[in-house]
């Protein structure tokens, strides 16, 4: 099987170092099931200065992205058969699971990230799609970007120990997953709910059911409100 490729354009690939010390992730990268590329965006700036980024037109604070040295990183990446561009911007579509989902089944993603006030608005073509990891703004890309790395890896064959662990589990269907007990049986006058040390699976799956909703509603109502999951993921319970 060949590995999942992440190329990935930054002006901070050292930021990336982390992947190396978390966990699945870090074993995926040790099994080869991913292989993560990191292009470093200063080595296509121009001129003696290596420039990427300039003030701009029409006056205005912060710095932006210059559009050669992006368009000339991209050129450069070996393009595998399924492949997509993604672009880090606050302006993009929120992430949810099932993007990481849908992104699982193709060979590669590029993703192209931004510091200072972002791109020039012309790198916007190369992109498929222009996400974001939520309505708030950090100082980069590169956080955004090891969370799709993250969140897509695990979801590859032969990634988790277990991948039944990724069946209910939150956001892979419209409802929060229900909640986890481990020993100890009373902890700090905290006792784990009777049903669960009942042996009657049954009662157990129609519990964990129950809470599961319950739980969606409590926390999230808008999950279950705003349609975005169709019938077809309802009826596959997230795939
Ligand atoms: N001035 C821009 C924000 C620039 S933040 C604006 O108002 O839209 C600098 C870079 O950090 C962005 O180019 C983007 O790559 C990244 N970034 C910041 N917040 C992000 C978020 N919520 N999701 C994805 N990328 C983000």
């Amino acid at each position: 099987m060949s590995s999942f490729k992440f190329d990935v354009i930054t002006l901070c690939p050292k930021a990336f170092e982390i992947i190396n010390n978390l966990g699945v992730i870090t074993r995926a990268l040790d099994k080869n099931l991913i292989d993560v590329n990191l292009h470093d965006l200063r080595d296509f700036g121009e001129g003696s200065y290596r420039q990427v980024d300039d003030k701009p037109y029409g006056g205005g604070a912060g710095m932006v992205l210059k559009p050669g040295p992006i368009f000339e990183a991209h050129e450069s990446i070996n393009k595998f058969p399924k492949s997509k561009t993604l672009m880090m911007t606050p302006q993009g579509k929120v992430l949810k699971q099932k993007d990481l989902l849908r992104w699982s089944r193709l060979n590669q993603i590029i993703i192209i990230c931004g510091q200072y006030e972002g791109f020039d608005e012309r790198v916007r073509c190369l992109a498929d799609e222009e996400i974001s990891i939520g309505d708030y703004v950090l100082s980069g890309g590169e956080i955004p970007a090891i969370s799709i790395i993250n969140g897509l890896t695990r979801l590859l064959p032969g990634t988790l120990g277990d991948p039944d662990s990724l069946i209910n589990e939150s956001h892979n269907s419209p409802l929060l997953e229900y909640p986890h007990y481990t020993r100890p049986q009373v902890f700090k006058n905290m006792k784990v709910p009777d049903v669960l040390i009942s042996g009657n699976h049954k009662d157990i799956e129609l519990w964990r059911e129950e809470q599961r909703l319950k739980r969606t509603y409590a926390r999230r109502k808008d999950l279950l409100d705003n349609g975005q999951f169709s019938n077809n993921d309802l009826n596959n319970d997230g795939e």
